[in-house]
C-alpha cells in the first residue's frame, strides 16, 4: 500500500472518490489479458489489477489508471484534508443514503 493502510480504508475511500463523478462515469476495477498504459506514465502488466474510468456514454474511450497511481489520485484529491474527506463523504451519503437509519428514526 503507498498511502492507504489497508486495502480496506483504501475502498472506503475509493467509493467516496467516485462520488466526485456522474454514476456512469465512476472508476471501476479491471483486470485484463493485454498491457495497458496507466495515465501517469506506467505500464499496467497484464493479470494486474487497475482502474479505469469511461470518458464518453459508450464506453469507447477509457483512462486508466495504476494501482499506485490511483492511491494517490485518491488520497490528494479527497482524503489530504478534512474539507475535501468531509465533502466527499457529504457526496457519497447523497448519493448512497444510509437507509435503515433514515427508516428507524422516521415516526410510526
Ligand atoms: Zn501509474
Amino acid at each position: 500500500m503507498a498511502v492507504y493502510q489497508s486495502e480496506k480504508e483504501f475502498l472506503r475511500s475509493l467509493k467516496r472518490f467516485n462520488a466526485l463523478s456522474s454514476q456512469q462515469y465512476e472508476w471501476h476495477t479491471g483486470i485484463s489479458e493485454k498491457e495497458h498504459d496507466c495515465m501517469f506514465g506506467h505500464a499496467i502488466p497484464s493479470e494486474q489489477l487497475y482502474f479505469k474510468k469511461p470518458l464518453d456514454m459508450e464506453g469507447e474511450r477509457k483512462v486508466r489508471v495504476c494501482r499506485d497511481c490511483m492511491e494517490k489520485l485518491v488520497f490528494v484529491t479527497i482524503d489530504s484534508d478534512r474539507h475535501s474527506k468531509n465533502l466527499s463523504e457529504h457526496l457519497y451519503r447523497e448519493r448512497h443514503p444510509a437507509q435503515k437509519k433514515i427508516l428507524k428514526s422516521m415516526p410510526r
